[in-house]
This record gives C-alpha cells, sequence and structure tokens, in this order.
C-alpha cells in the first residue's frame, strides 16, 4: 500500500466479549463482535498481529502487508504559458460518445473540476496540450482542457470551427418544450437553468447570431414556452435565453442535423389516484457491485454493492407502492461502470435517479471519525430533491447527518433527470454496520428516501 504513518484496521470476533489487541495496543469490541480502530504503520514490511483472548482461550492472526516508503510521486509541473499560446491553433473533433472539458491541465493526483460535457462530432479550437491533455480555447478568454483521447486532430485544411446562429423555432410536446436552434456548424454549449427554474440560458461558442424570427409555438395541450430571447454578449458568443411557464425540471441538448434540439421537461406522471408517483419511471442504482474491492466493506467482511443493493430493492417496493415504475440500473450480481447506469436510466425513460450508497474513509483515517448519512446532489434541478431526500431520511432513520453536499459524480451529471447520490451510513463503522445490514433498517432507511422524492415531486405539482 501506499505511504501511511497510520490506518484503519477492520475486523470481527465471537463472541463479542472477547479482548482483542491489535499489535500490543487494546481496541474496543462493538455488541455484534466488530471492531474498527486506527493503528501506527510503520514503512517497509510490517506486521499486523490481531490477537484475541477469551475464559483463557487464545488466537492470533497475522497479516503481512508492505508500506512504501515517502511517495516519491512529483506532480506534474504547471504549463508554460508562454509555450502554450505560441502553439498552433487547430481545429479538433469530439470522436467519442462524450467529452468532458475541465477547467485545468491535472497536477499531480489533482485532475480539476470537470465542467462541461460535449456530445460526438462537436467541434472546436485547441492550442497546446501537455501530458496527454490538449487545451480548447472555446472563446478569447474561456480555456478548457480535455483528455486528447477523446478527440481527433482535423487536417490543417479543415476550417476553424465558426457558426451561424438563424432562426429559432419551438415546439410544445405532452410534458416537455423543444427549442430548435438552426447552426451552421456543431460549435461547444452550456446551458445553465436559472436558480429559479424558470428559464434556461444557452451559451453557443463560435457562433455569430444572424436571427431573424423567433418562433413561440402556442399549439398544443399546454403553451409551456414564455419568451425567447438572443443576444451576442461577445463577438465569438452567441447566446439563447429560454423562459418558460412551469418549473423546469430536466433538459437534454441534442444536435439533429443542422440544428441544435434543446428539448426542456416538466413535471412527469400525474400523481392521481392518491398515488404521489403515479406515471413516472425512476431509476434506482445500487451502487457498486459485490466483486472484491468494488466499494466498502464492513468489519464482518459483508460488501456495500450487496447491502446497496438491498437497501435498493426495498426502495423499489416502496416506490412502486407510490405508484412509480421503477428501474433498476444492475442485476443482483452485475458489475456495471458509472456512466452505463446512466445510460441504461435514459434509455429505461427514466423521470429521476437515485444511487444508493453506503459510506468508508479512505486509507488513513480514522474510521470513527465521521458518521450518519449524507445526500449528494450536482444539478441546480436536484438540489432541492437532495434536501427533501435530506430532510426525510432521518425521521425514518433516526440517522446522524453527515451532510448534504454538491458533488461532481458521474451518475448525477446528466441533465435530463433529476438525479442525488444517498450515502445511507458508514458500514465500515460497527455501530453503523450493525443497523445497515438489518433488513428492518434497509426498509427504514428506503422508506426515508422514497419518502423524500415523493415530497420532491409534489412540490412540481
Ligand atoms: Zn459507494
Amino acid at each position: 500500500m501506499g505511504h501511511l504513518k497510520k490506518s484503519f484496521v477492520l475486523g470481527h470476533v465471537q463472541p463479542s466479549t472477547a479482548t482483542v489487541s491489535i499489535n500490543g495496543s487494546t481496541v474496543a469490541v462493538y455488541r455484534t463482535g466488530s471492531f474498527a480502530a486506527v493503528i501506527p504503520f510503520s514503512t517497509g514490511s510490517f506486521a499486523i498481529v490481531a490477537r484475541m483472548d477469551s475464559d483463557g482461550f487464545s488466537t492470533e492472526t497475522v497479516r503481512n502487508i508492505f508500506v512504501s516508503e515517502i511517495s516519491t510521486s512529483v506532480p506534474a509541473p504547471l504549463p508554460d504559458p508562454k509555450l502554450l499560446t505560441s502553439a498552433r491553433t487547430v481545429t479538433v473533433e469530439v470522436s467519442t460518445a462524450e467529452a468532458i472539458l475541465k477547467t485545468g491541465p491535472s497536477v499531480g493526483s489533482d485532475t480539476m473540476a470537470y465542467d462541461l460535457f460535449l456530445p460526438e462530432g462537436v467541434r472546436m479550437r485547441s492550442q497546446g496540450s501537455q501530458n496527454g491533455e490538449i487545451r480548447l480555447k472555446l472563446s478569447e478568454s474561456e480555456i478548457f482542457w480535455g483528455d486528447e483521447r477523446h478527440f481527433k486532430v482535423l487536417p490543417d485544411s479543415a476550417p476553424l470551427p465558426a457558426a451561424i446562429l438563424g432562426n429559432i423555432r419551438s415546439q410544445n410536446r405532452d410534458r416537455s418544450f423543444v427549442m430548435y436552434l438552426d447552426l451552421s456548424d456543431r460549435i461547444p454549449f452550456r446551458a445553465e437553468p436559472s436558480t429559479d427554474l424558470m428559464s434556461l440560458k444557452i451559451r453557443l461558442y463560435s457562433t455569430v447570431a444572424n436571427v431573424d424570427r423567433v418562433r413561440l409555438d402556442t399549439s398544443g395541450k399546454e403553451s409551456f414556452g414564455d419568451e425567447i430571447r438572443w443576444s451576442q454578449p461577445a463577438g465569438d458568443i452567441a447566446e439563447v435565453l429560454c423562459r418558460v411557464k412551469k418549473k423546469i425540471w430536466a433538459y437534454e441538448l441534442r444536435y439533429e442535423g443542422g440544428r441544435l434540439a434543446c428539448e426542456i421537461f416538466f413535471v412527469p406522471g400525474t400523481g392521481k389516484f392518491g398515488k404521489p408517483l403515479a406515471g413516472t419511471v425512476m431509476a434506482v442504482d445500487a451502487g457498486h457491485s459485490p466483486q472484491a474491492g468494488d466499494g466498502a466493506v464492513s468489519p464482518q467482511g459483508f460488501t456495500e454493492g450487496d447491502v446497496n443493493f438491498q437497501v435498493s430493492e426495498c426502495l423499489k417496493t416502496k416506490l412502486e407502492g407510490m405508484g412509480a415504475q421503477v428501474f433498476m440500473t444492475r442485476e443482483k450480481g452485475e458489475a456495471v461502470s458509472l456512466p452505463e447506469r446512466v445510460r441504461r436510466s435514459a434509455k429505461a425513460g427514466a423521470d429521476l435517479l437515485v444511487s444508493v450508497h453506503a459510506n468508508a474513509v479512505p486509507d488513513g483515517s480514522d474510521p470513527l471519525a465521521r458518521k450518519g448519512y449524507s445526500v449528494f446532489y450536482f444539478h441546480p434541478m436536484s438540489l432541492s430533491l437532495a434536501r427533501a431526500v435530506h430532510g426525510a431520511f432521518p425521521k425514518q432513520t433516526g440517522m446522524e447527518d453527515d451532510g448534504l453536499s454538491y458533488g461532481n459524480l458521474a451518475v448525477c451529471r446528466s441533465p435530463r433527470f433529476p438525479a442525488i447520490l444517498v450515502e445511507t451510513g458508514y458500514l465500515i463503522r460497527p455501530d453503523e454496520e450493525e443497523l445497515l445490514i438489518d433488513r428492518a433498517f434497509q426498509c427504514r432507511a428506503a422508506d426515508g428516501i422514497a419518502r423524500g422524492i415523493a415530497e420532491f415531486v409534489r412540490t412540481y405539482r
């Protein structure tokens, strides 16, 4: 393992009245027989000796590990600004299903924040690169970085990306409003909902507006659009602002031929027949898999993937009871990548995604320093969902509050549905392990999540 001066040791003994010592120091044993303790490490070959004494009987377990000497990794040097700005400008195109644009180049283990997510075929300018990452120049003042494996460099003869924004049309659908922006090139875009979720602003890079007509659709069962406005805030940036009459639930931007379709979704389902989630599709994502090394492990050896799945099964039942149709992102024993979980949910027509997890702490930390549940969100549309679940969870479970946080998490990043990640508790703490492996508690946790979701949907109606 890496260079650590101390770290935690988890384990389990029977009977739980036994005395346990690790490398000579006595550790506290919880009533279930589980223990979690921090012990000092030394570098090189290192033995962890766990001894148990009970009624004159004693046994010893030894684990030999190797702890590396002082960390030798040197952070990558920061790019030389002179070198980068003098580099040749080329046109690059997103060559994978999605490319992530980051706020800066990686420095050591810091990857910098993931900020823009662009589909295949989008073209942009690139100037300079370092350590496998390319510097992307979206406008005079906006620089991003991306993994060069997600882009292809176009030949010198390829023109630099430049689009003209033509006319704008719109269309009311059953529960969505679509804006069609005529664009002569597949340029990068950024969508940003307003704080009150009553408008969506779309920034179009390398674009000059030549808008003559903006048509607001007034047909259909419900007229969602209130106003569509355009502006040219900089020579190479055009913006379109769409105000809607109902709160934005989710949105999606996609290129369709020579236009960018911006679809804004509103609250799904009907909430009829006393079922608050009637007519909705809920994606339940049981975090990780039961495979070793994927997710947290409890002192008794229960894997996070299994615990998450049990809570998720119960959550499925609760949500179905509220009228929802539930889509599970994985089978019981299956290992599924994070982007695949999101893709499957979108394909299943999910209106909302909740990812169920149980927490751990990183190597070298004290496993008993933190406790309780926490909720993470990424998009502004998901904040009130996170807040509703964060409020409902302790009422059903009595768990302590470990926070409500923004998290740049892959399962929460699709704007196509509100999405949150719930850490139901710390699986590595003996006291919370006891709860998390208990079926009755798992269903109370699921109940807390389901009630929060129903409350969130109710506020939209
Ligand atoms: Zn997890």
